[in-house]
Formats: C-alpha cells, structure tokens, sequence
C-alpha cells in the first residue's frame, strides 16, 4: 500500500496514482516548503472519505516537497516531487533525463557548455544492440533513432601499415549489420527534442556541491546556489565534479594520444581516400602507432592519428593544434615508412586539430555509497575508447532512472545501482584496457584482426534485444 502512495504535482493539479483512496482518513502535514510561501506549516485532519485528489483545493503550492499521510494511526511519508539535477548534458545525462521525465520524476540538466552548439561534439558512433540501442528502447526512442542512424556505414578494414592492402574487412549486405552509426550532434539533438523545454540549463558550469543537513545537495554554479536537490547524478564525464566531492581518485593517462583531424566532402573531395576508408571505420596499426579514419554523416570524416606521447604533452613533440600546417608535417615525420596512401589522410586534413590525451580510471574504482550522490558513465568509469562509453553510459542511466522511478527510498534504489553498474564497469574497463594496451603494443595489427575475427563469430549469435530486454 505504501508504494501506491505515489503522488505527483503538475501545474497545480494534484493527483494520487494509486488503488481506492476513499478508505483513507488522511491528514496532511506539509513539511518543506518553499522559503518565499506564506505558509510555514500546515496541518490539517480531513473529513472521513475525502479523496486525496480535493487537496488541490488548498493549493498549497509547487513547492511542497513531503507530506505525511496519517492513516489508521500509521505515518506514511509520501514524497510529492522529489528532484533530481543531473550534471552534464552528454549522453549519459540526457538520456537519465529523458526517462526521469518519462517517469514523471522532476529533472534539470545543468550543463557547463553554453549552447547545444558551443562546440564540437564529437565523432560518430556505433551503438550496440544490448547496451546503447537497448537504452534508447528504454527510453522509448528507438524507433526515431532507426529512422535517422546510417545502417550504412557499418562497414569494418584493417589496413596493412606499409602497402594500405586489406588484411581484414567486414561489409555487412544491406539490411545487415546491427550496430548503425549516428553522429554525436544528431544522437544530443534526438536526446534533447525529447525532453520539456528548458529541461537543460546552458551555460551552467558546477563548481562545488554544497552538503545539506537532510543529504540533499545545492549546487554552487556561479555566485549562487540553488534550491537543494533530493539526488545530484554526476554525467560530467571523465574530469567529473561530482565525483570529486565522492572521491579523490581521478582518470590516469595511458601514454597514448589521439590528434584528431578532419576531412570534408570526402567523396568528391577525396575520392581515393573514400574508397580506401569505405563506408565505415578503417584502422592500421603498427609499432605502437595507429591511423584510424571513421566516416561520419554527410562525407565527413574523422582521422585519429594515436602514437605514444610522454605525459600526453604532445605539444612538446611539436605537436601543436595552434600550428596545424606544422603539425600534420611532423605527424608525416613520425609515421615515417607507412603507405602514402594512409598518410594522405594527414596530408589532406583541414586545419583542425584536436589534441586528446587518453586517460582511464583504473578498472577496479569504486566509491562508497554517499546520499544524495551518483555517477553514471565516464564519470563513474571513463576507459579507453574501444566503442563502448556511449553505450554504457546510456545503459547506466535508463537502469539508474527505472530504479528511482521503481522505488520510493532512493537511497537504496541508488546504491542498488551503483553496486551492478560499478561490477559491470570493472569488467568491461579491464578488458578495455587490455584491447586499448594490445592496440597500441608493438603487435597491435595482430590484435585488431584478432578482435576483428573474434567479433565476426559472434555475430553469429545475435544477442536477441527483445530477450535482453525481458530479462531485465
Ligand atoms: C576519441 C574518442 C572516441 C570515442 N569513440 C567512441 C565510440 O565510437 N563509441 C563509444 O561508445 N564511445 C566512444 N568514446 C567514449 C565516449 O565519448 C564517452 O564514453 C561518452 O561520451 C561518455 O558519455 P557521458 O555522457 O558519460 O560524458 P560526456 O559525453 O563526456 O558528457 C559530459 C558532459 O558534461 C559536461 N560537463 C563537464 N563538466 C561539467 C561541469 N562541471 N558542470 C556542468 N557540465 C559539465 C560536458 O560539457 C559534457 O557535455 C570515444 C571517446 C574518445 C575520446
């Protein structure tokens, strides 16, 4: 019966979703409220059989958070709307947001960026059918994402370093291949649409959490700080603010560097190097080195060139993104002996270069549980990329917003969560660091085809979504 007593406020219209509330004699005492109301405290004992739903006669207001139901004698604390801010608007945050929202939980997202378009957002991505996909089925965004990811660009090659010959491919028949592609921007634009307006707030930069006595927590973002929250979900990513008021543990860099650059219109502007790459993802590796090229929506393309760099300072090896000509010349340099062919795609990228130390939490992080606080994806356990942050993140946050939407003691519905997401983590973050180390090892071509061929017998046996998904 507790679990019944499950209310929610919109624009004043109180309602009880629940089982028979006529048996109730309840009374109400409000005990939060807002500072600027009128009301400090209300009780009140109703008449026999009023129904819970005429409490929207004494508006008592948006911002009554508890009210204890006295029944039979009995207390029931039901919470009215508890809150939520989510901190970070990637992946991660938005798609918590999405189905808090769903689920009728109050949300805000605060995000440090000052518009959805403030900067780049990032390459493209290919979400897999039992964690990034299933998310979105969660949050009941799957058919929007079918009708705009790029099946199409599935397509898979390990180049040789020296001649730029295939040593591996993997292009899926049309209508095959269930892993499709969609870019960062067009994923945050999906995710975004699907929340109320103003859902996210821009340009709001957390800068330090402020404890309450409750376990409820404001935020400091500029001067100010806000109304306090009932639970602050960290979706910052790798260099977390939340997770520094849980820990001080902090992501460690794998002495690899990604500079990534970039080539537009690729096939009318570069139609040797679009056959090359194909409609997918190319890599070549060797000696500790690597050039992987991703094609992204509308004939973009994405380069990384990985190589080893003493404390990610790549700008001490001359590799400055302010000096983009003299970059790409030493990058040249340091690929030295490899195909022209694959060094075209330094040669011809534009002027733009971002620079991207790898860092990694080490696999075994934890944290102990703290009310009031979570993380979901690279906050909770950035890794090294190997396809798989976006997909993870999206899998903690749809699992972490059913448990809170499911249960009324968040506290427990939190630490539930962090317990399976934290062992998930440190599977998936050892063998990642283990691929990511293989990768770039002196035999990292050998390892890649090894995963290449690995992951061919696996798509052999589909993971079923609509089995996945009952299980869970
Ligand atoms: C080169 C590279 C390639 C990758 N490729 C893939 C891939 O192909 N597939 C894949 O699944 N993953 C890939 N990843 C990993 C993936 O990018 C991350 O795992 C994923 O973005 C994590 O999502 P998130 O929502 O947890 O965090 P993020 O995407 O990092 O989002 C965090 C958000 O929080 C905001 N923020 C940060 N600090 C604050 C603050 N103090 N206050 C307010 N807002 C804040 C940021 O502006 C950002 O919008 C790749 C990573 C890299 C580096």
């Amino acid at each position: 019966m507790r679990e019944q007593l499950f209310f929610f406020e919109r624009q004043q219209d109180w309602k009880l979703r629940g089982k028979d509330t006529e048996r109730f004699q309840p009374s109400l005492h409000i005990s939060r409220k807002h500072p600027c109301s009128p009301i400090r405290h209300m009780s009140r004992r109703f008449p026999t059989r009023t129904h819970l739903n005429d409490l929207a006669q004494f508006n008592i207001g948006a911002y009554v958070k508890n009210i204890d139901i006295y029944i039979k004698g009995k207390i029931v604390r039901a919470s009215l709307k508890k809150s939520v801010a989510i901190i970070g608007a990637g992946p991660g945050g938005l798609t918590a947001a999405r189905v808090l929202q769903m689920k009728g939980i109050a949300v805000r997202v605060f995000e440090a960026d000052a518009s959805t378009n403030a900067r780049d957002q990032g390459g493209t991505l290919d979400l897999h059918l039992d964690t990034g996909q299933y998310a979105l089925e969660r949050a009941e965004l799957i058919e929007p994402f079918r009708a705009i990811a790029r099946y199409e660009d599935q397509e898979t090659r390990v180049l040789d370093f020296a001649t730029a010959g295939p040593l591996f491919e993997e292009i899926p028949e049309p209508g095959e291949g269930d892993r499709p592609e969609i870019d960062r921007k067009v994923l945050r634009d999906l995710l975004l649409n699907s929340l109320d307006t103003d859902t996210v707030v821009w340009g709001a930069k957390l800068r330090e959490l402020i404890s309450e006595a409750d376990g409820r927590h404001r935020l400091r973002l500029g001067d100010e700080a806000t109304e306090p929250y009932d639970l602050v979900i960290g979706a910052d990513g790798a260099w977390s603010k939340v997770r520094a008021a849980l820990t001080d543990a902090k992501p460690v860099y794998t002495g690899v560097t990604f500079i990534e650059l970039w080539l537009d219109d690729v096939d009318q502007s570069h139609p040797e190097i679009a056959r090359m790459i194909g409609h997918g993802t190319m890599f070549a590796l060797h000696g500790g080195q690597g050039l992987v090229a991703q094609r992204n929506g509308n004939g973009h393309l994405r380069i990384y060139a990985c190589l080893h760099s003493k404390d990610g300072c790549a700008a001490e090896q001359g590799l400055n993104p302010a000096e983009p000509i003299a970059l790409r010349r030493k990058l040249v340099q340091l690929f030295s002996g490899w195909s022209p062919r694959l060094l075209a795609l330094i040669e011809q990228g534009l002027d733009v270069a971002f620079v991207r130390p790898i860092v990694a939490m080490p696999a075994d992080f934890g944290w102990k549980h703290v009310p009031g606080l979570t993380l979901v994806g690279d906050a909770a356990h950035v890794m090294p990329p190997v396809g798989l942050g976006v997909n993870l993140a999206m899998l903690d946050a749809v699992e972490l917003a059913y448990q809170l939407s499911e249960q009324q003691n968040w506290d427990e519905a939190t630490a539930r969560f962090e317990t399976k997401m934290m062992r998930r983590a440190a599977h998936e973050a050892e063998a990642a660091a283990k691929a990511f180390a293989d990768m770039f090892g002196v035999d990292g071509h050998r390892t890649a085809l090894e995963h290449m061929h690995a992951r061919r017998r696996s798509v052999e046996l589909p993971p079923k979504l609509d089995s996945r998904s009952a299980a869970r």
